[in-house]
């Protein structure tokens, strides 16, 4: 299948070549011609599949450029404030020519620039749940004359607690012609009870490429007791030749506590965590994509989808909760085909995490022991004749889609 015979409009083709996209991906194939024929589609597509672009480069082609004073025709709705500025950054980017006018609603910044930008007129708007329920009630945006409802990472959207707000905007979406495609990692019962009724015999697309790490990141454990967790983490550090680092960690106040203390040590490090006002995220994140700081904390609202290139190592300092996210937040190191180096301080009452991530991805993560390190308890390490594969490897994602150089 290529680009040409989706039947995308020829200045979308063009944005496609120019982004040196070669063919599509699975999720592209799979979701663009019953998107381009009206249909109602449920995707299910993790993040890093070109899932964006599958829903984004229909969206283009059905709005086909701006209508000068119209109300908004299209809504995506995402979960976190980054993710939503990126999906603009695609429908910019595949628009280019088309141009119709975007707008970017979200939490974390003032109410003017985004009134100004609803009052104007807007083709596509693209945002986060509660910040867009706050203009619907104080009626600086109306769904009524959404045509094209979106709805992006829904499985995340529902963990972040946002049933009831989806709902509540699903159920404002009123025009009775309206298409909506749902896009999300996994569909679960939840998932089936909230669309339920709001979509029209709705085409499933299940792509059934499982996401595991990149070949290009090299993945180790470091078991330690969990008094001693800082210490190592420190002891990583130094001994790693650090460029651009991220630190994941589960919980904000976690992340806020161990930036302070990397701060306390001289290291050039920056937080970004959803409690932090918009404009702190957004230093942060830019600080570290233009090398100010060399260390980012960060809990997983920057471990999916954020195109960070260049980042050398990642650490986790907790055990993820959910298995793919382990994926994801090691996805952050190794991109575009370079190295990357991945640690993860595993304390002993995270094994059963450890264990789920190591099912999920098929595959035994080599530990490791610091030797320069004083361990107060000797770590308990699987010696490595025992790290084989779990079970032989399924297609690996890594090699989902070819992109040209
Ligand atoms: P996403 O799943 O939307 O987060 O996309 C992951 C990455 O894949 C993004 O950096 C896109 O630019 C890239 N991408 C999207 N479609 C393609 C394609 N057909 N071929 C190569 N790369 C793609």
């Amino acid at each position: 299948m290529t680009f040409q015979e989706l039947g995308l409009a020829p200045s979308l083709l063009e944005a496609i070549d120019v982004s040196g996209y070669t063919e599509p991906t699975p999720i592209q194939a799979g979701a663009i011609p019953h998107i381009l024929s009206g249909r109602d589609v449920i995707g299910s597509a993790q993040t890093g599949t070109g899932k964006t672009a599958a829903f984004a480069l229909p969206a283009l082609h059905i709005l086909d450029g701006h209508r000068k004073g119209a109300a908004p025709r299209c809504l995506v709705l995402g979960p976190t404030r980054e993710l939503a500025a990126q999906v603009e950054g695609q429908f910019k980017k595949y628009g280019q020519s088309s141009a119709p006018k975007c707008c970017l609603i979200h939490g974390g910044v003032g109410y003017g620039k985004q009134r100004d930008e609803l009052a104007a007129g807007a083709d596509v708007v693209i945002a986060t749940p509660g910040r867009l329920l706050d203009h619907v009630q104080q009626k600086t945006m109306s769904l009524d004359s959404i045509e094209l409802l979106i709805l992006d990472e829904v499985d995340r959207m529902l963990d972040m607690g946002f049933i009831d707000d989806v709902k509540r905007i699903i159920r404002s979406c009123r025009n009775k012609k309206r298409q909506t495609l749902l896009f999300s990692a996994t569909v679960s019962e939840d998932i089936k009870r909230l669309i339920k009724g709001s979509l029209r015999d709705p085409v499933e697309v299940a792509i059934s490429i499982k996401i595991s790490p990149a070949e290009t990141v090299k993945h180790e454990v470091y078991p330690v007791g969990a008094m001693q967790k800082f210490d190592l983490l420190i002891a990583l550090i130094d001994q790693m030749e650090v460029d651009s680092m991220i630190i994941f960690c589960r919980m904000k106040v976690g992340a806020d506590r161990i930036t302070r203390w990397l701060q306390e040590r001289g290291l050039s490090c920056g937080a970004m965590h959803s409690n932090l006002p918009q404009k702190a995220r957004t230093k942060a994140l830019e600080q570290f994509k233009d090398g100010k700081i060399k260390i980012l904390v960060a809990t997983d609202i920057a471990s999916r989808g954020l195109d960070i290139a260049n980042v050398t190592h990642v650490i986790n300092y907790d055990v993820p909760e959910h298995p793919e996210d382990y994926v994801h937040r090691i996805g952050r190191t190794g991109r575009a085909q370079r190295e990357g180096d991945a640690a993860t301080i595993v304390a002993p009452d995270e094994q059963s995490k450890l264990d789920a991530i190591e099912r999920f991805i098929e595959q035994q993560i080599p530990q490791r022991k610091l030797e320069s390190f004083n361990y107060f308890h000797e770590p308990i390490i699987r010696a490595a004749e025992d790290a084989k594969p779990k079970r032989r490897r399924r297609n690996s994602a890594s090699s989902k889609f070819g992109r040209r150089r």
